[in-house]
């Protein structure tokens, strides 16, 4: 959780706040300051800013609530100037599953507009549209809180990734059409209309914003298909179908001059090291030459192992692997059966094994490698 701090903690799941959102409210109160606004006046646009972005939050509480009903949990939620996060674990995989989580968001803003409609019948009277231009007043301080509820239900809601609209789009499309084919179809109509979003934006007199939403639409979109090719990738393949079994195993009293030799002589940029014919942990390119320059080249690797690494099993799904290195930042894994090592997972080996997949020689490896098609 760098650079975040805890804000709150609500439905047990705590609630960060990035230091650059600080900036954000600062620069609010000085640029209003500067237009010659008194600091009260000023402070109720910081206070505006806040209760928007207290809307942001129930906004994703929305989404990680809905998916702590179908058993998926929520790390955190972070607060960016350019809006919330919610760090679930994952997306819910059943199409409809995905499709609620993903609409729970944008309804808590629709929720909270009709709340305020009700709210303006009831003290007589829904205020006049073009209140909400200039700056934000105690007056208009509510009926602006409307409506950028409502812009925050509808952005949202635009068909592509990362929006919610993107997800709801290819959960749509996932109860027809395999999970893979369904987001790649979501992420080209989401890339369509990122296009279309920057040609409108560079038409004379038109929102420049616009751009700048084109073009984070078109990365999240392909950031979200290559995820899900990676996912689909990996998701044929079990441990034992790629692990390596030519390796070179480092012992714990052995040189860091060793290490480096063999570091120059071969391809392999990690390795075990053992101790008593038990692997103890694993050493790394970088730090053995960190080590290199810290203890000399004398030293033994004993000094620079790193006793954080995790043990893979055989019959474990690559993707569940995958997602275990990643976590815990492990480049190198060993697979232990019975007690015994049988080979090394590292992440060259998945990235070939989706490198290959996107080639369409999947089969070809699963062949290779004696599984049955
Ligand atoms: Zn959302």
């Amino acid at each position: 959780m760098n650079w975040s701090f805890k804000i709150a903690r609500l439905w047990g799941i705590n609630v960060y706040m990035h230091w650059t959102f600080l900036i954000l409210l600062g620069w609010i109160l000085i640029s209003n300051m500067n237009q010659g606004q008194t600091f009260a006046q000023s402070l109720v646009a910081v206070g505006f800013i806040l209760i928007l972005f207290a809307c942001v939050v129930l906004h994703e509480y929305g989404h990680a609530l809905t998916a702590r009903r179908y058993g998926i949990l929520t790390k955190n939620i972070t607060l960016l100037p350019i809006g919330g996060v919610a760090n679930m674990e994952k997306m819910p995989e059943k199409p409809i599953q995905e499709l609620w989580v993903a609409l729970a968001g944008p309804a808590v803003n629709i929720i909270i507009a009709i709340g305020l409609f009700i709210y303006f019948q009831f003290i007589g009277g829904f205020p006049n549209i073009e209140e909400f231009t200039g700056e934000i007043t105690s007056r208009n301080f509510l009926f602006n809180i409307f409506i950028v509820n409502i812009i925050l239900a509808l952005f949202n809601l635009i068909p592509a990734f990362p929006m919610d609209g993107g997800r709801v789009l290819r959960a749509l499309l996932a109860m027809r059409f395999e999970r893979a084919q369904a987001t790649n179809i979501a992420a080209k109509i989401g890339q369509f209309l990122a296009i279309v979003f920057v040609f409108i934006g560079l038409l004379p007199g038109s929102n420049f914003w616009l751009i700048f939403i084109g073009l984070f639409i078109f990365l999240g979109a392909g950031a979200e298909a290559n995820f899900e090719t990676t996912r689909s990738a990996l998701s044929k393949y079990k441990v034992r179908d790629v692990l390596m079994h030519q390796f070179t195993t480092l012992h714990a009293f052995e040189t860091i001059e060793k290490a480096v030799s063999i570091l120059l002589d071969g391809q392999e940029k990690e390795f075990l090291v053992e101790q008593d014919n038990e692997i103890i942990g694993i050493v790394t390119r970088n730090e053995i030459i960190k080590g290199l320059k810290e203890f000399g080249q004398a030293a033994s690797i004993n000094h620079i192992v790193n006793k954080q690494y995790i043990i893979l099993v055989p019959g474990m799904e690559l993707e569940e692997a995958y997602q275990k290195m990643i976590q815990s930042n492990a480049s190198i894994c060993p697979v232990i059966e019975n007690g015994q090592l049988i080979g090394v997972l590292n992440m060259e080996n998945i990235t070939e094994v989706v490198m290959l997949a996107n080639a369409g020689l999947e089969r070809k490896i699963l062949l290779e490698k004696g599984v049955k098609l």
